[in-house]
């Protein structure tokens, strides 16, 4: 891959957790791993084309209001179900098809740099200066940017389920 296709990539997801963000409320590592897995379920359950899906969530974190965003599964239409067992774990089950996924959003790496982290605690610290604040925002950024880059084995773990979940069986 150039890095002029990742970077449109990249300028691409950033723009979808743009609108993420202000439906969330914030700008976070949490949704960034939300996307992460709705784009993993979402292609792996798409095979067939007309495809009913549900989505069973194991936590009601950050990250669940991207995956209510992107899938368009949510508690208002009767798609989302909550299982919360406080597991960052989401199940999708495809109708169609009667075979599902259950997705974990994997902990991606980020190497902070020294100043960085060094900002970090002066933060910690009650530090609120210009420059603090800077490489504060400027370091979740750079986490956030790596979560969406990662490849998706680094990303999300994925596991074939074929049975249908228990909350489904109404
Ligand atoms: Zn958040």
């Amino acid at each position: 891959m150039t890095s002029r296709s990742t970077d449109s990539i990249l300028q691409g997801l950033k723009k979808t957790l743009d609108k993420i963000a202000l439906f969330h409320g914030h700008y976070c590592p949490g949704i960034a791993y939300g996307l992460r897995v709705s784009l993993a379920g979402i292609k792996l359950m798409a095979a067939s084309d007309n495809f009913e899906l549900n989505v069973i969530s194991g936590t009601t974190n950050c990250p669940l209001d991207a995956v209510q965003m992107i899938t368009g599964c949510t508690v208002g239409n009767g798609k989302l179900f909550l299982d919360d067992r406080d597991r960052q774990e989401f199940t999708f089950w495809n109708h169609s098809q009667d075979k599902g996924i259950v997705i974990k959003p994997k902990k991606v790496f980020y190497r902070e740099s020294i100043a960085e982290a060094e900002a970090m605690e002066r933060f910690a610290e009650g530090d609120k200066s210009r420059e603090t604040l800077r490489l504060v925002n400027a370091r979740l950024q750079n986490k956030i940017e790596s979560i969406l880059l990662a490849e998706e084995k680094d990303a999300v773990e994925i596991e074939d389920i074929n049975y249908k979940p228990d909350i489904l069986k109404g």
